[in-house]
């Protein structure tokens, strides 16, 4: 196994020069980006699965994987040739509130890697305390590790941005937590996930200096992420950093359509939880919506405020923009440059919005009469219990040729309680009757379409397969008790999920009933 490093953000952005010292204790960390950190060795490394794929990016062999050097590196037990470890410096707003010194409490990142003109940096989640820890063990368990390196995968394949997972090993060490916050701590299987990502530097990087009034810091890392990680941006010093800002802006809003698109919800939108980037990062409580509901959000820290459930991701986007805005205001040449970017996330996510909806219902535009098609197709299904990735498939399998009736017969099935529909039946039946006008005429019109080619977009942009909440669950009660198989199959079905199989159809049902109020599978604590 070997790996080509170029550890650009060691050797260019400034030291902690305690954590030089071998100073580790948790503390602030002034004037430095980055902490020379130790992974602290575990006890009894397994490989429990790992990404062909991204294996594959980086170069690695499937032998190259099941080597004992690379249980060795990606357990944190042992150094490979050129990794540098270390750990970051940053701070976030949590909730809408400032607060201060956050940083990388359990994540090291071994060194960035080249291969075939591409660049990733390695990083441990659950490798032990760093600098940042505060008061906590820089160690994850297994529930939480096997549901991020699933998801960085699923992800990938439904064609959204976000960080990737090479492999998932447990520890062979067990982790003290307080699952419920109520009290009852107990131990679970300790766990280590490898991400990957050509950046995991986040909003809060550059909020933390801003805090500070450490301009040179601030100065110095905007340069560093304009040159490494956006290396097509070309132009003066000024020009450079508005076209950065503004492609932070709009990654960010391609990234939140994304989320609308195929149905997630991140659960932490913190600004620590944002990367540059605009990956979807840092997995914890989130979730996937069953039944649409607007307001759903899978984190029980946030079940009052519901501050980051599903349909507010924009807006809250758009607050960790103006909020990394204010953080550049010290170093931006103008107001102007940062104004731009608030105004290209804007423009953008409203073009993109148009566009998703107009690919999720098959039409070939979006006029201005289809936002009165998309208002009443949400209001009808916020009040239904209809599950959202069931619906759109459905939806595809409309004819132009069908009555309502014959429609509301296909899309029966996506309601979780069809029986209950009494009252809305009606107001669904008018906007089937509606959207089935709508068909007609798109497939009439003078670049006319087809239901069967309707049909194959809807169903390259509408999910078959997400993973839910009660899935991952239940790779995670197998997995705990020693079966792989279902982590294993997850594996399988999340890497083409827009295909239909035969022998996947059990993944593809809706949420069953035991799973509405049970634990991991409708809500989710941030212990992890
Ligand atoms: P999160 O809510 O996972 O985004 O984490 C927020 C902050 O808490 C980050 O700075 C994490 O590094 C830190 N953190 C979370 N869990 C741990 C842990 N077990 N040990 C050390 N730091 C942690
Ligand atoms: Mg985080």
């Amino acid at each position: 196994m070997k790996f080509q490093f170029d550890n650009r953000l060691t050797n260019e952005l400034p030291e902690d020069t305690l954590a030089a010292q071998g100073h580790m204790q948790p503390r602030l960390v002034q004037h430095a980006v980055w902490s020379a950190t130790q992974p602290a060795a575990v006890a009894a490394p397994r490989l429990l699965a790992h990404s062909v794929d991204v294996a594959a990016m980086l170069g690695l062999s499937e032998s190259d994987v099941r080597s004992d050097a690379f249980l060795q590196a990606f357990s944190g037990n042992q150094l490979i040739d050129g990794m540098q470890p270390f750990s970051t410096c940053y701070g976030g707003h949590q909730f809408g509130h400032w607060a201060g010194q956050l940083g990388d409490g359990r994540a090291i990142s071994l060194g960035e890697v080249v291969h075939d003109g591409q660049r990733f940096e390695l990083q441990l989640k659950g490798a032990g305390p760093t600098p940042y820890s505060r008061s906590a063990d820089g160690r994850a368990v297994l529930r939480s590790s096997l549901r991020e390196f699933l998801c960085s995968e699923a992800m990938h394949h439904l064609g959204v941005p976000t960080t990737r997972a090479l492999s998932l090993m447990t520890t062979g060490e067990s982790v003290l937590r307080d699952m419920f916050y109520d009290g009852h701590a107990a131990d679970e299987p300790g766990a280590i996930v490898c991400r990957v990502a050509p950046s995991f530097i986040r909003f809060g990087h550059f909020e933390i200096f801003a805090q500070r009034e450490d301009e040179r810091t601030l100065r110095e890392l905007v340069t560093f992420c304009i040159d490494r990680d956006f290396p097509h941006i070309t132009g003066s010093a000024d020009e450079k950093f508005a076209q950065w800002f503004k492609a932070i802006c709009e990654r960010t809003a391609l990234l939140v359509n994304e989320w609308l698109r195929v149905g997630f919800v991140h659960g932490v939108m913190n600004t620590d939880n944002m990367s540059v980037l605009g990956l979807t990062i840092d997995y914890g409580p989130y979730g996937w919506v069953d039944n649409y509901d607007y307001a759903w959000t899978p984190n029980t820290t946030d079940a009052n405020g519901k501050r980051y459930a599903f349909g507010r991701q924009a807006g809250v986007a758009r607050w960790n923009l103006q909020k990394l805005a204010a953080a550049l205001v010290l170093v931006a040449p103008s107001q102007a440059s940062l104004m731009d970017g608030l105004d290209a996330f804007d423009a953008l996510y409203n073009q993109q919005l148009g566009a998703t909806l107009a690919a999720k219902l098959g039409l070939l535009d979006f006029g201005e009469s289809d936002d009165a098609l998309v208002n009443e197709l949400f209001a009808w299904m916020q009040q239904s219990n209809i599950d959202y990735t069931e619906f759109f498939r459905a939806l595809a399998n409309l004819k132009s040729s069908e009555t309502a009736d014959q429609a509301w017969q296909k899309i029966h099935d996506a309601f979780y309680q069809p029986e209950l529909l009494t009252a809305q039946q009606d107001s669904v039946l008018d906007w089937l009757n509606r959207y089935l006008n709508r068909i007609v005429s798109q497939n009439n019109s003078s670049d006319a379409d087809t239901d069967c080619a309707r049909q194959t977009r809807m169903n390259a942009t509408n999910p078959r397969f997400i993973l839910r909440n009660y899935l991952a669950q239940q790779a995670i009660d197998a997995a705990e008790q020693g079966d792989l198989s279902m982590l294993h199959e997850l594996q399988v079905a999340l890497r083409t999920p827009y295909a239909e199989h035969e022998s996947l159809k059990h993944l593809y049902a809706k949420r069953p009933d035991w799973a509405l109020n049970k634990a991991g599978c409708s809500m989710l604590s941030c212990s992890s």
